[in-house]
């Protein structure tokens, strides 16, 4: 009430002291940004009598709560006197009492909403709904008189108490350990038990208090322990300044379906309270800024966070500020909690719910001939359970699909595409041919395995498009997954190097494809110039984008003919596309699939998992929304980093992840933990 104004302008005061600027948010606020006390309210059958003597059962089962502090909190001196208070509820009232110790009983004013706290009294704070606005003050001294009023706002921002406001249906009673008014005597305690009705509290608040429910309480007790004051403020949960009217530092009481005694429920704070404290710290700071500037800050970098702040906060967390000259809205979205938390200029503190962010995972798996179907469905099973959506086999089993489909998992067909041995016999001039003019078909570079068609090469196109047309029209098949979609590595990943004896700092021409007659010719008719007769064929842009675009041709046959088809395709991809270009010839930027699988093997690379970050930020921005991104992660490569692999995938704005060679089970079930920690909803 009016002592708040009067004190308000000390701490305006105050608040003209030359601030130390290098302190954070957190550092400043610190005494108003510790945890808000709470208490867990318990139902009660008896009927409570309103005689202030708290000798009901009910009452006795009932816990207190912790002893009464001073108001400005943490590092401020013990009250000289115990209080603890107690409250309970049934299907027509709030129960509360408190028990005030006190060597001298004393109340002078008698007339209800006179100003009650110029005598000693006990007061009562009441939020129903959380949102700081229109809440409740019941006040009362030791005569049992009633100072009642609401207020439509805190002081602090503008708000304006009814003092006609009468509690309707209140009852309550005090009782002396003692004498009052006797200051000879040396009196214990006197109590205070009061009964409100649900009723009296819907007010601009249509929801009359329900087990589940938590609201935002706190009692005060003034004491003038000298006559001509300053007045001691001693509450339940300290608001870290001389000032009640601070809802958001009220208690939280949680009111629980269970009869007292009757066993416990475990309090819960209902919000993030890192993301509720950098929030509100925010409004102090915006405060304190429009008492100096009349202005408010217009954007969260003028908050400057420290990491430790920012840390503090659940995963994902994003902070919002949007403000004028007179007014802000500023949000913190928690998306694992799919809340966000909404805070403006008057106050006003509301959550909003969120959609989750959806999310889809894959595994690339090699069709185990020998693992029974039994093994399988397990498999299938714990995939399914642990947030996996769908497999991408290796080659087609039609039971195996089958049971993959049972599981609730999508089946897709990953075959190889440019890399294609079963041609050997039928075709054997389809095959790419190096600067040295060596043919795959003949001698396929690094491994055996390396028999890549050549994509100029008239039906080449053609065949591959039938071929997965043929195979997305397999039962159970959703879609086809493309791999080796590519010339041959111009460039290995630096890992395999040793393994091969290279060092690939430069384009060598025994893996620089591909030189063959229709390749040059093609290009000579584009260009006037012989491939083959180029003295640096690695440096011309025009020879380099020819043989991203032959692949890209192929693509975007087989694209057309398994989308006229109505079935979904995807590819595995090097990373990038940048990377890709240079080691593959491969421009995946530019083509038209569904959903796009880069490669983003760390390990390979000798990169640890922040390389995935970056990887998968690169081909997010690449796509531009026209497609998904997986990231594929192998698995070995990050499983002593897993949620750190994990984060860099999601938080970059992966539609989810594809494991390869892996996940054991073990792993698995991290999984599943780490996406409902990140609270994503599977697909
Ligand atoms: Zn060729």
């Amino acid at each position: 009430m009016k002592k708040q104004l009067v004190l308000g302008a000390v701490m305006g005061l105050l608040s003209l002291l030359p601030a130390k600027a290098q302190h954070s948010l957190s550092e400043r606020y610190a005494q108003r940004l510790t945890l808000p006390k709470n208490y867990v309210c318990y139902r009660t059958a008896e009927k409570m009598t309103i005689d202030g003597k708290l000798d009901e059962q009910a009452w006795q089962k009932a816990l207190p709560t912790a002893s009464f502090v001073d108001i400005s909190g943490d590092g401020f001196a013990t009250p000289k006197y115990d209080t603890q208070a107690k409250m309970l509820w049934d299907d027509r009232y709030l129960y509360v009492a408190a028990v005030l110790k006190e060597e001298d009983i004393k109340a002078r004013l008698t007339q209800r909403d006179t100003i009650i706290y110029h005598d000693n009294d006990f007061e009562v704070f009441l939020d129903p709904d959380g949102d700081g606005l229109n809440y409740f003050e019941i006040e009362n001294n030791a005569r049992g008189v009633i100072f009642d009023l609401m207020l439509d706002k805190t002081y602090r921002c503008g708000g304006n108490f009814m003092i006609q406001w009468d509690c309707p249906g209140l009852l309550l009673k005090v009782h002396h350990d003692g004498t009052l008014n006797n200051a000879k005597d040396r009196d214990r305690s006197w109590s205070v038990e009061m009964a409100i009705p649900h009723q009296a509290l819907t007010m601009n608040f249509s929801n009359p208090l329900k087990a589940g429910q938590t609201w935002r309480v706190n009692f005060s007790r003034v004491q003038w322990l000298k006559a001509k004051g300053p007045e001691e403020n001693w509450v339940w949960s300290a608001t870290g300044k001389v000032d009640m009217h601070m809802p958001e530092r009220w208690g939280f009481v949680y009111f629980s379906d269970k009869q007292v005694g009757n066993g416990a429920d475990t309090f819960t704070y209902p919000y993030d309270m890192a993301a509720y404290r950098l929030l509100w710290a925010m409004f102090y700071a915006q405060q304190d800024v429009y008492a100096k500037e009349r202005n408010y800050i217009r954007s969260k970098e003028r908050f400057f966070f420290t990491e430790a702040e920012l840390n503090a906060l659940p995963k994902g967390t994003t902070i919002d500020v949007e403000a004028t000259k007179r007014t802000f809205v500023m949000s913190v979205t928690v998306p694992n909690r799919q809340v966000r938390y909404v805070l403006n200029n008057d106050g006003r503190f509301t959550v909003e719910q969120i959609a989750p962010r959806v999310v889809k995972n894959w595994v690339w798996t090699r069709i185990d001939r020998n693992k029974s179907d039994q093994a399988y469905r397990e498999w299938f099973g714990l995939l399914k359970a642990c947030g996996i959506s769908a497999v991408l086999f290796e080659g087609y089993n039609e039971n195996l699909y089958k049971l993959c489909h049972e599981a609730g998992l999508e089946a897709h067909y990953w075959k190889w595409t440019m890399n294609r041995r079963e041609l050997l016999d039928v075709h054997p001039d389809w095959f790419a041919v190096n600067r040295k003019g060596e043919s795959t078909h003949d001698k396929p570079a690094y491994v055996d395995y390396y028999r890549f068609l050549c994509p100029n090469r008239e039906g080449v196109a053609d065949y591959l498009a039938k071929d997965y047309v043929k195979e997305a029209n397999l039962p159970y098949v959703d879609g086809v997954h493309l791999d080796y979609v590519r010339f041959p590595d111009v460039v290995l990943p630096v890992s395999l190097w040793k393994n091969y004896g290279i060092e690939q700092t430069s384009e060598h021409p025994e893996y620089d494809y591909c030189y063959c007659e229709v390749c040059r010719a093609k290009f000579k008719a584009q260009t006037g110039r012989d491939a083959m007769a180029m003295k640096f064929p690695m440096e011309d842009q025009s020879w380099i984008n020819f043989r991203l675009d032959a692949i890209t041709h192929v693509v975007d046959q087989i694209t057309k003919a398994v989308k006229a088809d109505g079935k979904a395709i995807s590819a595995a991809v090097f990373p990038g596309p940048s990377m890709a270009k240079k080691m593959v010839r491969q421009d995946w930027g530019n083509w038209h699939l569904d959903a796009y699988f880069p490669m983003i093997y760390n390990g390979f690379y000798y990169e640890g998992p922040e390389w995935i970050g970056r990887s998968v930020k690169e081909s997010v921005q690449t796509v531009q929304g026209g497609a998904k991104i997986y990231a594929g992660l192998m698995f070995p490569d990050i499983k002593k980093d897993f949620e750190k692999a994990l984060d860099e995938a999601y938080d970059n704005r992966a539609s989810g992840v594809s494991f390869f060679d892996g996940p054991t089970p073990e792993y698995l079930r991290k999984l599943k933990a780490y996406l409902d920690k990140r609270g994503f909803s599977v697909q």
